[in-house]
């Protein structure tokens, strides 16, 4: 057999003639050409058979490796004059536009970066993780079914934050499929007001319910966009906002101690915050002594504490409607009596969302539904921690979430 059609038959593209094989230092370069003659516009179904001028452009692509050699593709492109997009160079079957990579190349990007960290993937495929971003950023655009914004009727619209320093997405989720189906930029009104915008006025419309964290943004473009929704409260974002409640009070607990300059202090509550705040069914040995540390001092941490798990254990399930409304307002009182602040201001902004919060039990949004995705989208979202571009934190969400099945490249 003879060498090109052996490459031919290795690169397993179609469209394309080999022309010729070098090997270099640390890679392979096949020289290709395309097969068809006629130019197609890398941006619409326009397709013609004549030039723009003579030419030629020459383009480089990454394949798949063959071995422990990188693959290299180079083809000289003509250019095209599309009525609608100008002067552009022509497309190709086996890359998408303005890649650098094949489309087998990202998909196994893709595939590998909604399965495995980021050293894992940028040592093994021999790219910086930005260039991961930048892949899975283009396969997301390409998969992406319009349709998945067709019949949303109980959706949640939630903030994530992908970054340190306040860098923030909000996302959509269908919850009758359990997806994540949208994604921008920012988490206020305006964000969420892009969302309205892109599924339009009568599909904004049909939707039932929106569950909202407890914050002022999203509730007022959801009021304003589909004032026939209910508005549901997360039991999530609740004991959430629980957990945070406590977290305040240890903190002040413990400013307190080092004003006492009590050296034992830090001994003692060494793993204190990990020990308040994780489900006390899931301490390890070292939290669970600290907790029982803590509940012998008594004081305002343990009282922040039975007031955090109290508010809790009302979201478990099998509790009726009737059981949780009696749970909220006797927690309600009780926080409003603590004289922990924090509490207090819990209990008042429970209170203000009390409606919504009976209408997530009442419809059945529980913590275990949303809780599964929510736990799913935070710890994706901490492997795009390195990412640079909000884009690409969001392809990673919506690859993994999302309604995109990805596969490895042989098994398209
Ligand atoms: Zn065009």
């Amino acid at each position: 057999m003879r060498v090109s059609r052996a490459f031919s038959r290795l690169l397993c593209l179609d469209g394309i003639w080999v022309r010729e094989v070098q090997f270099f230092a640390d890679r392979v370069v096949v020289r290709v050409a395309l097969r068809r003659r006629r130019l197609h516009c890398p941006l619409c179904s326009y397709s013609t058979p004549y030039r723009h001028n003579q030419q030629p452009v020459e383009s480089v692509w990454r394949h798949l490796d063959l071995g422990i050699w990188r693959l290299e593709l180079r083809a000289r492109l003509r250019r095209l004059g599309c009525p609608e997009h100008g002067v552009r160079v022509e497309s190709v079957p086996f890359a998408r536009h303005r890649s650098g990579f094949t489309r087998d190349f990202e998909q196994l990007v893709a595939w590998l970066a909604t399965r495995t960290d980021k050293t894992t993937i940028t040592r093994l495929v021999r790219i910086d993780w930005d260039t991961v971003g930048r892949i899975i950023s283009r396969v997301c655009a390409d998969e992406l079914d319009p349709e998945r914004l067709e019949n949303l009727f109980e959706i949640g619209i939630d903030e994530v934050s992908w970054k340190r320093q306040h860098n923030y997405l909000t996302l959509v989720a269908d919850h009758i499929r359990g997806q994540i189906v949208w994604g921008t930029k920012g988490n206020d009104s305006v964000a969420a007001n892009r969302f309205f915008s892109q599924i339009g006025k009568s599909r904004s419309h049909a939707i039932e319910v929106i569950s909202l964290d407890m914050g002022p943004g999203y509730a007022k473009s959801a009021r304003e966009h589909a004032p026939q929704a209910i508005i549901a409260i997360d039991p999530f974002h609740v004991v959430a906002l629980a957990n945070r409640a406590l977290d305040d009070v240890r903190r002040a607990y413990w400013n307190k101690l080092r004003e006492l300059d009590d050296p034992d202090a830090a001994r003692r509550f060494k793993d204190a915050r990990w020990s308040l705040l994780k489900a006390p069914d899931r301490l390890n040995d070292q939290q669970s002594r600290t907790l029982r540390r803590l509940r012998a001092a008594g004081g305002e941490v343990w009282r922040g504490y039975t007031l955090k798990e109290a508010l809790r254990a009302i979201f478990k399930p099998g509790l009726t409607l009737e059981d949780v409304t009696i749970l909220i307002d006797r927690f309600i009182s009780k926080a409003l009596r603590s004289r922990l602040g924090p509490f207090i201001r819990l209990a008042k902004t429970i209170r203000r969302h009390r409606d919504g919060i009976l209408h997530a039990i009442r419809l059945g949004i529980n913590q275990g539904r949303t809780e599964a995705l929510n736990n799913k989208v935070r710890l994706i979202t901490r492997r795009a921690y390195g990412f640079h571009s909000a884009n690409a934190a969001l392809a990673l969400i919506m690859l993994t979430c999302g309604p995109i099945t990805v596969t490895p490249p042989h098994q398209q």
